[in-house]
This record gives C-alpha cells, structure tokens and sequence, in this order.
C-alpha cells in the first residue's frame, strides 16, 4: 500500500502488502531462520549490504510489517517492534547514550520509566534529572549539562494524566542540539502525532490501547527521521562513527533518515534481544485494524463518566483533560483535539476504607492493574501501587488515600456509569 492514506485506513490496510496469490492476511511467520542458496547471499546480508530476513532476533516479516504500519500512523520514516514498552524505552535512551551522558526526563512518567531512569540507566553511568513538566521554559532549561543527549516525556502521562506540552519541550531539547522523545502510549497516533510539533522520537507500550485486549504485552520505537545527528556529530558518535562491531558501517551515511532505527536493531537488538514474538505481533495487528474505533469510544465513554463523577457529591475530584475547566483542558484541545484517552482519576471524599469498600462494591469495572483495554478496570493507588506509603507520603507524591484511577473501557457507558453510582451509594 503506498504511503499518503488517512489513519484509518493506515490501521486495516498499511504493512502488509500481499502479491497475486498470497494471504490477505498478515501471516505469523513463526520461524526463527530464513534460508539462502548461496553462501554469498546470505553474507552480503551479514555485511548489512543487502536487505532480507536471516534470524528473527534481528527480523522477521511479520514483526516488520506491524512496526511499519506504527510507523505510517506516527508519520515516521521507520520502527523497531520490541517485546515490551520498556524495552522500547530503554533502547532508546541505549541507542543515544553511553557511561558518562545524561538525559533530562519529566518527573510526571510511567513508575516503570521513572525506576528504569532514575536508577537502572544510572548503574550504566547514565544520569538523569527530573524536572516538572509544568514548569517554565528556564527552569527546564537550567537542568541542561554539555552532556545532556536526549529530553523525555509522555504526551498524556500514566498515571499523573498530566499533558505535555510538546512544543516547549521540542524547542528547549532542539536549543540544547538533542532529540526530544515523547511516549505516545495513552494518546496513540490516533489523537496525537507528536512529530506534527516537533518531536523526533516517539515510543510506545503497544500492550496498551494499540493491542487494546489486553493479549500481549509489546513496545514499539518510531523515528520522525528529522533529527539531524550529522549536525551534532560530537554528541552522537554511535551514530555518526564507524561501528567496529559490524564492519565499521557509519549509520547516518549508509543509512540517511533510517540511521537511528538501523543501529537500534543491528546493533542493540542483535546484543541485547528483546523482540516481540510473531505471534504477539499479529495479535498486535488485529488490535491496530480497531484502533481509531475504540479510541473514539473509549474518548467518549471516558467524557460522560467524568461528567458524571464530576457531579457527584461523593466526589472530591475529578482529573479528565477531556472536561472543561481540567488543569490540562487547553493543552489537550492544542494537541489532542479530538480527545485524550479513557484513563481519568478521581477523589472520593473520606477515608482510604471508604475507597476500598467503593472498589469492593464494583461489580462490572474489575480491579485490574493493567490499564487502556477494552474492559473498564479500577485500581486504588493508596491500597496497589503506593500501598507502602502513609497519607502524608500519599499526598507528597499526588496520590490522595481517597484516589481511584479508573481506567473506562467501550462497554456501553450507561453501564459503566450506574456501576459506579451503584458502589457510590455504598460508600
Ligand atoms: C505501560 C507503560 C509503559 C511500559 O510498558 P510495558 O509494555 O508494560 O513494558 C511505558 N510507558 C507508559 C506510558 C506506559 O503506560
């Protein structure tokens, strides 16, 4: 199919191109090996001269396929499926930095990033500085060092539901000659391209909306193509020197706008392995073909509750971009327009007992750590996630005793609502 389709179409039809005769579906190449005739052939695929399939770790047609069709919905040059959104995360920061560099990252992320930066990297000889994503220009700014090679964020974080303001972010990554990389997870290329406002790398928890079943947990890394590692050559020698270890290929000459996903996969998934089984990426796929669907309904069906919460007395607070008068409410209609995502939070006023026999009384939303499925799921932070804190420490880190994240599926959102109403009245 060629490039230039809208994202719908994009999702049913884009990565997998089938010739006279062959499946209409996606197959699940379920092989770890491709064979060769001659011995020359399959060397110059070795020596990287020619493209083709020769060990799954490395490729395989299906997990390509998928990562295309990603990288036509972000709009970007090229993808790298990996075997989880962590492992997308640290691939990326691996593909830019070595011991000795440092990243600047907002403290609003994932609980999975923020340990994965704030302590794993640094085992590395990586360092990072958190900073509020909220904050002015010059107060970011000022967490900048001359070895600073990469600027992170979420579009919509998880859980803080905080919305990044891509553009600040791009401008002061692009002062300092570093690319800005945005998670894309919860708003997915269906409500936001970051790369439209100047983002250069986008990751993904596919395990999230874009499987959206909650089947198969996967990670996804899109290049925008448009950083120009060339210009700031003394940053990035993994990209702008020879690599020793395949034959000192220099991936931004051979490789031009493809050059960050090229090294990504030759050189860190070779070394380090993380790649999402086929069979994970065709369940991926499946997901895809529905993405603009669901989202739309997970939009809108996430709006009413929120309304509904909003207006209940039992109800302390409601955070929903989505809902006029949100802290992020302008923000979100610059970048997401068209909406946010399902995941919303709310206070229930009183106790942390109050919110446990809340959760307790729910009969159709399930309590479910995972988040961003097809199935409306609950968690209480003060009792799951940050069950070691006591309330003081609870709302040092924004999470009242009374907090609930609910996370609204496509159900039928009346449902949904008198669910909640229900075990409400309980409280
Ligand atoms: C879930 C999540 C991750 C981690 O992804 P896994 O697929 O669970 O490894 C990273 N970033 C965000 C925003 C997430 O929601």
């Amino acid at each position: 199919m060629s490039k230039g389709f809208r994202p719908d179409t994009i999702c049913v039809q884009a990565g997998w191109n089938p010739k006279k005769g062959e499946p209409r579906v996606l197959p699940i190449y379920q092989s770890t090996t491709f064979k060769y005739d001659t011995t020359e052939e399959m060397g110059r695929l070795f020596a990287l001269e020619d493209e083709g399939y020769f060990y799954t770790r490395l490729q395989n047609p299906t997990n390509d396929a998928v990562a295309e069709k990603i990288a036509q919905l972000e709009g970007g040059v090229a993808a790298m499926l990996t075997s989880s959104g962590q492992a997308a995360n640290f691939y990326t920061i691996a593909n830019l930095c070595q011991a000795g560099d440092h990243i600047v990252c907002s403290a609003k992320v994932y609980g999975g990033t923020f340990n994965l930066y704030a302590a794993t990297i640094r085992k590395l000889g990586i360092e990072c500085t958190f900073v509020d994503p909220d904050a002015p220009a010059e107060e970011i700014d000022a967490a900048f060092r001359p070895n600073t090679k990469a600027v992170v964020g979420e579009t919509i974080a998880n859980p803080a539901l905080t919305v990044l303001d891509i553009e600040k972010f791009a401008a002061l990554a692009h002062a300092h000659g570093v690319p800005l990389i945005v998670d894309n997870t919860f708003a997915t290329p269906i409500n936001c391209r970051p790369f439209l406002f100047g983002a250069d790398i986008v990751t993904h928890s596919t395990t999230k909306y874009m499987d959206g079943h909650a089947m198969a947990v996967g990670g996804c890394i899109v290049d925008s193509g448009n950083f120009d590692w060339d210009a700031y050559a003394d940053k990035f020698p993994g990209l702008t020197t020879p690599d020793e270890t395949y034959h000192g290929v220099v991936y931004t000459k051979q490789f031009g706008k493809k050059a960050f996903i090229t090294k990504a996969t030759a050189q860190l998934m070779r070394d380090l392995g993380s790649i999402p089984s086929p069979m994970n990426s065709f369940l991926l796929n499946v997901g895809l073909e529905t993405l603009p669907l669901r989202v739309e309904k997970h939009c809108s069906n996430a709006k009413k509750t929120a309304e509904f919460l909003k207006g209940h007395e039992k109800v302390e607070f409601v955070n929903c971009a989505m809902l006029e008068g949100d802290r992020y409410y302008e923000t979100a209609r610059k970048y997401m327009p068209s909406g946010t995502c399902g995941v919303l939070s709310f206070g229930l006023k009183g106790t942390k007992e109050d919110a446990v026999r809340f959760m307790d009384s729910l009969k159709l939303c399930a309590i479910v750590t995972h988040v961003a499925d097809a199935r409306t799921c609950v968690l209480h932070p003060a009792s799951h996630t940050h069950r070691q804190m006591n309330d003081e420490q609870l709302r040092e880190a924004g999470v009242t005793p009374g907090m609930i994240r609910l996370s609204v599926g496509i159900e039928n959102p009346q449902d949904i609502i008198e669910d909640l109403a229900q075990a409400l009245e309980q409280v």
